[in-house]
């Protein structure tokens, strides 16, 4: 090939940003580099394993997939090679040059954070994998060839801001990676020399990449091989899917968790299932401890990952696992589905669906036993996992009333509740489940809708999630006792006989009431005295279905018509500013009076006031008087 063809390009510039942190910052664990390296090496196998089952040609060159570990300690280089895939010019290019994904700003952002507290667990959870090479080199090569092409190609970089590519020779298809390792610096520990003894080099495989389905070989470059010597690899390859947890350790399991999720701390739950009958399949689940970074982010790693009879299939495998429990890592592996399945023909298969009701029980199950035997891991996977899971009450109808069996939602009584201790605890004669929605808890805990309530001690839910209002108003009911919005205008709560609170029937002689209505015009469909507050001057209910003002602008800003809305002020007939008004008869200045009722109604609510200076002028002026 001809010299003088070297080509120089630019890093887009989100890659040049995830390069610089992982030049400058001090990372914690810089073993991960070559972790990152062996899955892009086995992930290129798979991929031409693939390939292969489509492309009779490719066939023979996926046959017997090796990655293999060389340190050179007079170059002071390592490579990472494998015979997968490799990549063609313009992979090269949009491979390592560029990160696709999107969100990356937000991921910038975050590594930032993570590299100022020493913490680089994000790395690999985000497609960079192959960038932290540059925690421990200064100069990367890396020679390709993609399997069918005879074109062979070396990418070059020290990581400031440009590559270059030029036409290299190779022997057979694949990808070798050369790292050009760091001086030894004086102040750490670790060094990044350290990386070119092959007992650290097998140590760091057998810790990480134990499973690789590949035989990973690590070597020093020039060492003599004994006759007769076989050749071991540093990995086991053993799929532990496949085996009874009773043969398997807990640090196999923690150590299989770590591999899949690159999470460094422990699991909350680990889920082994073996289905067997129509579709066979083993899975190997875990919850973790804490959210992912992409929990919602719709194009964020969800799923599972797929094998087929111990073969790699794919990640964030969506077809298998309900959106709604998203939050679930670990390996499918299925007996009988066809080795090159895509994703449309998972989408098909009905084997798929029944793959993912299994899963979907064997999770509920494991979620419900974890809630009743370890409750306090419970709390804390509802506190990270619980809004996730809450979506499955609208999505899934099916397993709707087992979702809702795992709730823990919070209590007019204070702490939290279930709606099985809540309908347990229900008063004689009380038919709802009563809740109240829109806006945050705390907001919730001081309306004074709530006030009636406290005083019949009749508990209420305080559902603050925006998610909430969604799957109560799917839901209905649970069981036979049906969800009632305690912002909703007609309440049976006050028609307990003999209990009944009859409005002053003097104060509604003073027909201030009407007067005040008519002051405040299309502002509210009706005003009433009401029952059902204690302590607060006036507050706002609905006619027909309630629907939450958060609701409202969420629906409105979604470009969606929702149905106007039906605001009935309710006062209190034996609060104080509502007495002065009745006293004040004819003379009264309703449109003050109005401006400032329907605006303390809708600050107790934690609203705003519509037009603020009017409310306040309205203030001033009666306060005056
Ligand atoms: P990720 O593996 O999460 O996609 P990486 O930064 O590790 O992100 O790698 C970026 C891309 O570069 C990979 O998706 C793959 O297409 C390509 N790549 C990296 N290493 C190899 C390799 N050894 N063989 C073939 N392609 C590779
Ligand atoms: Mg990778």
């Amino acid at each position: 090939m001809s010299q003088g063809t070297m080509e120089r390009h630019e890093f887009q510039s989100e890659a040049r940003q995830v390069l610089e942190l992982m030049i400058h910052s001090v990372y914690s664990n810089p073993d991960i580099f070559l972790r990152e390296l062996i899955s892009n090496a086995s992930d290129a196998i798979d991929k031409l394993r693939i390939e292969g089952l489509r492309d009779e040609a490719l066939a023979d060159l996926a046959k017997d997939g090796r990655i293999a570990v060389v340190a050179d300690k007079e170059q002071k280089n390592l490579s990472v090679s494998d015979n997968g895939i490799g990549m063609s010019h313009d992979e090269l290019v949009s491979y390592l040059g560029t990160i696709a994904r999107s969100g990356t700003k937000e991921f910038v952002r975050a590594m930032k954070e993570a590299a100022s507290s020493g913490n680089a667990d994000l790395i690999g959870q985000f497609g960079v994998g192959f960038y932290s090479s540059f925690i421990v080199a200064d100069r990367v090569s890396v020679e390709t060839r993609k399997a069918g092409s005879d074109e062979a190609w070396r990418w070059g970089s020290t990581g400031d801001g440009t590559y270059t590519l030029e036409p290299c020779e190779m022997e057979g298809c694949g990808t070798r990676v050369t790292l050009h390792l760091r001086e030894k610096t004086d102040d750490g520990d670790a060094s990044p020399e350290d990386y070119l003894s092959a007992w650290k080099l097998r140590g760091i495989v057998k810790r990480y990449s134990d499973f690789v389905a590949y035989p990973i070989y690590v070597e020093e470059a020039g060492a003599e091989k004994k006759d007769g010597e076989e050749e071991e690899p540093a990995n086991s390859m053993k799929a532990l899917w496949t085996r009874t947890e009773s043969e398997v350790s807990d640090d196999e399991y923690g150590e299989f968790y770590r591999h899949v999720t690159h999470d460094w701390e422990d699991p909350l739950e680990r889920i082994v299932y073996k289905a067997e009958g129509t579709s066979e399949f083993h899975a190997l689940l875990y919850i973790p401890a804490r959210p992912p970074m992409d929990l919602f982010y719709r194009d964020g790693h969800h799923g599972v990952q797929l094998y087929i009879r111990r073969i790699f299939i794919m990640n964030d495998c969506r077809e298998l696992i309900p959106e709604y429990l998203r939050f679930v890592k670990g390996v499918v592996d299925s007996e009988d589905l066809s080795l090159n399945v895509s994703r449309e023909i998972l989408q098909q298969d009905r084997r798929t669906a029944q793959i993912k009701s299994g899963l979907t029980r064997k999770v509920l199950d494991s979620l419900k036993r974890m809630k009743q035997e370890r409750p306090d891991e419970y709390k804390k996977f509802w506190e990270i996992f619980g809004m996730v899971l809450k979506e499955g009450i609208v999505s899934d109808t099916k397993n709707a009333e087992a979702i809702m069996r795992l709730c823990l939602l919070d209590s007019s009584r204070g702490g939290r509740t279930t709606l099985e201790d809540y309908v347990s605890a229900m008063k004689d004669g009380q038919k709802s489940v009563y809740y109240l929605v829109g806006g945050p808890v705390s907001a919730l805990a001081d309306s004074p809708k709530l006030e009636a309530f406290k005083a019949k001690d009749v508990e209420v839910l305080l559902l603050g999630d925006p998610v909430d209002e969604v799957w109560v108003n799917t839901a209905r009911a649970f069981g036979d006792v049906s969800f009632v919005s305690i912002s909703t205008e007609e309440l049976d709560i006050f028609d307990t006989p003999g209990e009944e609170k009859k409005p002053d029937e003097a104060l509604e002689k003073a027909g201030f009431v009407a007067k005040l209505k008519e002051a405040l015009g299309s502002a509210v469909e009706d005003v009433k005295l009401s029952a059902r507050l204690v302590d607060s001057p006036a507050t706002f209910v609905q006619k027909g279905d309630p629907i939450s003002p958060q609701m409202r602008h969420f629906f409105k800003s979604m470009g969606q018509e929702v149905p106007e809305e039906k605001r009935v002020l309710e006062l209190n007939p034996n609060h104080p500013l509502v007495k002065k008004l009745a006293g004040e008869g004819d003379t009264a200045d309703f449109a003050a009076w109005g401006t400032l009722l329907t605006g303390l109604a809708a600050i107790a609510d934690g609203e705003s006031v519509e037009k603020g200076r009017e409310f306040t002028k309205a203030l001033e002026k009666l306060l005056g008087e």
